[in-house]
């Protein structure tokens, strides 16, 4: 199975803001700020998309980002590796 790095807690991603270089605080996954809507939209995408593995199963992890110094956001897809 593939599991995510950074929840996992086996790499730290630092991430420098592109407007001002400041480096970025780690909110947290997006889903959690998303919480049910996002899974939602998850759970009908891959209806939409049945039967095509590659697209639906991308193990991907999105991370949020923030700037403490001007307020940037960004997410930042995290590649899944196989545990
Ligand atoms: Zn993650
Ligand atoms: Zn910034």
């Amino acid at each position: 199975m593939y599991v995510c790095p950074v929840c996992n807690g086996l790499t730290a991603v630092t991430q420098t803001c592109p407007k001002c270089q400041h480096s970025m605080d780690h909110q947290g996954r997006l889903v959690d700020f998303m919480g049910d809507y996002i899974a939602y939209l998850e759970y009908e995408g891959t209806k939409l998309i049945d039967g095509d593995e590659e697209s639906t199963n991308q193990h991907t992890c999105v991370h949020l980002y923030a700037c403490p110094s001007c307020g940037e956001e960004l997410d930042i897809s995290i590649k899944e590796v196989r545990e």
